[in-house]
């Protein structure tokens, strides 16, 4: 097994939604960097799942432990953030988080329930994680932090296959992130948002299904002509959670294999 490099040694990590997709990918990544990692998810089976295949694939010494948590209940994200005071304090978080609900559509048929779900996941869930890890990071007087949110390229660019709640929390997001990366400058606290843009993971596959229409709806707007994978988002987040950008702050980091600087893509 390969040997931590070292980039995230000696931090305290936080990633929610961690027993899917992105925050999956990126618990193994940090781990392999060297960080210690508490994985949050909503699901606790899936959480035990993912922390068997994180276990496989990182070195022993990893300190890798997962806890319960629903990111639209304030109490359960103090929690969290609260149980890693033992370890000496959250460095990095990654609210990563979020849902985008099969119901979803447009201005005229998305339903109430359906607007607040989203909105109570994808955007107080962000608020609450940076909420409470802002506290921790003074309470164990850190004087540097990183704080990671996704957000999505819809929060940049409109869809004509409207999901009006989820773009509209996304763009909550982006505009949270970068306020807050403003606010906490002087403390050495960065915030950056993640846009990641359509991918191979459950949380859009699962919707997509077998539908090609579908896919290729999505497909032919894509300049590389795939979905992105988790793996190339993680990528991204290891970089911002580390001491290499140090000066990467309030920024809407794109990872979308050039699709939101695309007028026609290649035939
Ligand atoms: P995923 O569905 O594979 O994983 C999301 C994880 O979040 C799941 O493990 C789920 O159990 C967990 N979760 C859901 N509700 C929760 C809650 N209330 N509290 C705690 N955990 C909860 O999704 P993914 O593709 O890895 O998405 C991760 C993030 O990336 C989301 O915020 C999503 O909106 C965003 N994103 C995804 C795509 C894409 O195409 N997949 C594109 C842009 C942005």
């Amino acid at each position: 097994m390969a040997a931590p490099r070292g980039r995230l040694q000696g931090k305290n990590a936080i990633i929610t939604g961690a027993a899917g997709g992105i925050g999956l990918e990126t618990t193994i990544l940090f781990a392999r960097e060297g960080a210690s990692v508490l994985m949050a998810d909503i699901s606790e089976p899936a959480l035990a799942a993912a922390l068997t295949k994180v276990k496989s694939l990182v070195p022993d010494s990893a300190r890798i432990e997962t806890i319960k948590c629903d990111v639209s209940k304030e109490s359960d994200v103090q929690a969290m953030v609260e149980s890693q005071d033992s370890w000496g304090g959250t460095d990095v978080i990654f609210n990563n988080a979020g849902i985008m609900h099969a119901d979803d559509a447009d201005a005229v048929d998305t339903p109430d329930k359906i607007w607040d779900l989203t909105h109570n996941i994808n955007v107080k869930g962000v608020w609450y994680g940076c909420k409470h890890a802002v506290l921790s990071l003074r309470r164990h007087k850190k004087t540097k932090g990183s704080i990671i949110n996704t957000a999505s390229v819809v929060a940049l660019v409109g869809s004509a296959t409207p999901q009006l709640a989820y773009t509209a929390s996304k763009g909550a997001v982006l505009a949270m992130t970068r306020e807050l990366a403003i606010v906490h400058a002087r403390e050495g606290f960065r915030f950056n948002a993640l846009c990641p843009a359509p991918l191979n993971t459950p949380l859009l596959q699962d919707w997509l299904g077998d539908d090609q229409a579908k896919r290729h709806r999505r497909e032919v707007h894509f300049p590389t002509g795939r979905f992105g994978e988790a793996i190339e988002q993680a990528n991204a987040v290891v970089f911002l959670a580390s001491d290499e950008a140090s000066f990467v702050n309030g920024t809407d980091f794109v990872v979308d294999g050039g699709m939101t600087k695309a007028y026609v893509t290649p035939e």
